[in-house]
């Protein structure tokens, strides 16, 4: 116990066994030491950080963030997205390869991304590659190189330097990622359902939701779920929001395909019912659906069919949401904010903390396959988010870290409050401010 230098104490500790009051001792290399009694003596020398009914989250895993730079950092860039992590109790976030110029589609631009990220990382900070028409000799080397995984698009990304893939390159790419065992995360939208759709554009909301109808994604994973058994490649899809698709991909896991997916605060929180004319800020691709597919997507995160819940934090600057919703940039920035939407909604629906903090640390970690992280437990990295959980504020964007103060939540009134998040045991925001900068770049571990 000699080398304990911290001791966090809370009568709400979230550990994988439940949420129990514990004392939670932290050593010298920023690791959780033990997690013992509540009322467990303070070893002498170790600082005391008592959050008394505070709840001890494990700190947040977001794999699923658009940072953006270099080359598109006025709409995100690190020094702001990792500051806005550590504001909403995120401490690990993993980078998307497109948007950022380059892409993370080589080595060499991999290295670039690093180069940048470095210097500005207020969390720990990863990378997902991208697998794009032309690069499969490169899917290898990016992963020894530490990517976590690759993602592709089936249907147009909305930027030129990131293709998607047609159905021969999918399935050569499926080929060579499981050929090495890597992981294949998908935007699933088949773009022939969605040139079928009506593309009308203008302010309504409607008529957007139309040009991206639920069978485009139904019909993306039933591709993927059929080139998984073939292949054996592991797949995720990123960003469900048709719930429809749900049966398929509960019947791929019972098969036993290893398919895994997510869903976002966006798709949880907000309902299409809800959205104004012109309001494009609650623009993002595929669609916020309809209150009743709201209910089934909170049913398969209940019954395990739907693994993470992650941001997909996908800014850009305010000129480039214009009241199109055809035109508009799609993308909706929540990385500061996820935790006590998504946290908000599941309490009224009578679910745990315990749920939510599986779904936004536990199973993200898992999936990236970040074993320091995702769980208060001995030997983990001693990342945590304290929450207020009953305390309510209202949704300010001038107290948004992120670059541009876009957001769909706007004067939404929120439950759960982020007191504090502590990143291998130092404090990285205290109520709302980020304090420190001491995130490291992380990679793919090959234990
Ligand atoms: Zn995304």
């Amino acid at each position: 116990m000699s080398d304990v230098r911290l001791v966090l104490r809370s009568r709400r500790v979230l550990t994988p066994e439940g949420e129990r009051p514990a004392t939670v001792t932290v050593d010298g290399e920023g690791r959780i030491a033990a997690v013992l009694a509540y009322d467990a003596e303070v070893p002498s020398g170790a600082a005391l950080e008592d959050v008394g009914e505070d709840a001890l989250l494990p700190g947040l895993v977001d794999t699923h963030v658009h940072v953006n730079d270099p080359g598109r950092a006025e709409w995100e860039g690190f020094w702001t997205a990792t500051r806005a992590a550590a504001a909403g109790g995120i401490t690990t976030i993993v980078d998307m390869p497109l948007n950022s110029l380059p892409p993370t589609t080589t080595a060499d631009n991999l290295r670039i991304k690093r180069e940048v990220a470095e210097p500005k990382a207020h969390v720990d900070v990863g990378f997902w590659g991208g697998a794009v028409p032309g690069n499969v000799a490169q899917l290898r080397p990016l992963h020894e190189a530490g990517v976590f995984g690759f993602k592709c698009f089936l249907s147009p990304s909305g930027v030129d330097e990131f293709p998607e893939l047609d159905r021969a390159q999918l399935a050569e790419a499926m080929a060579e990622i499981a050929s090495f065992d890597g992981l294949l995360i998908v935007h699933a939208e088949d773009p022939g359902r969605l040139a079928a759709a009506p593309q009308k554009h203008g302010p309504a909301y409607a008529d957007f939701l139309a040009s991206r109808p639920r069978s485009a994604e139904n019909d993306a994973i039933a591709l993927l779920v059929e080139l998984a058994a073939r292949y054996g490649t592991r797949v995720h899809v990123l960003h469900l929001s048709s719930s429809d698709a749900l049966p398929q991909l509960a019947k791929a896991r019972a098969e036993g395909l290893r398919v895994t997916a997510e869903t976002c605060p966006h798709f949880l929180t907000l309902t299409a019912e809800e959205v104004p004319d012109g309001a494009t800020e609650f623009k993002c691709c595929p669609p916020i659906r309809e209150k009743e597919n709201q209910d089934a997507l909170w049913q398969g995160l209940a019954d395990g069919t739907l693994d993470c819940v992650v941001s997909d934090h996908s800014p850009c600057t305010t000129d480039l949401k214009t009241p199109d919703f055809g035109t508009a940039w799609g993308g909706i920035s929540s990385l500061q904010l996820g935790l006590p939407a998504v946290w908000t909604e599941a309490r009224r629906r009578g679910l745990a903390l315990t749920d939510v903090a599986r779904w936004m640390s536990e199973a993200p970690a898992r999936l990236a396959g970040l074993q320091g992280k995702g769980a208060i437990a001995p030997g983990r990295d001693a990342d945590f988010a304290v929450l207020a959980p009953e305390e309510t504020f209202t949704v300010d964007p001038a107290r948004l870290h992120h670059r541009n103060q876009v957001t769909a939540y706007a004067g939404k009134t929120l439950h759960g409050v982020v007191r504090s998040a502590w990143l291998r045991g130092e404090r990285v925001a205290d109520h709302g401010t980020p304090t420190g900068k001491t995130g490291r770049l992380v990679e793919r571990k090959t234990a």
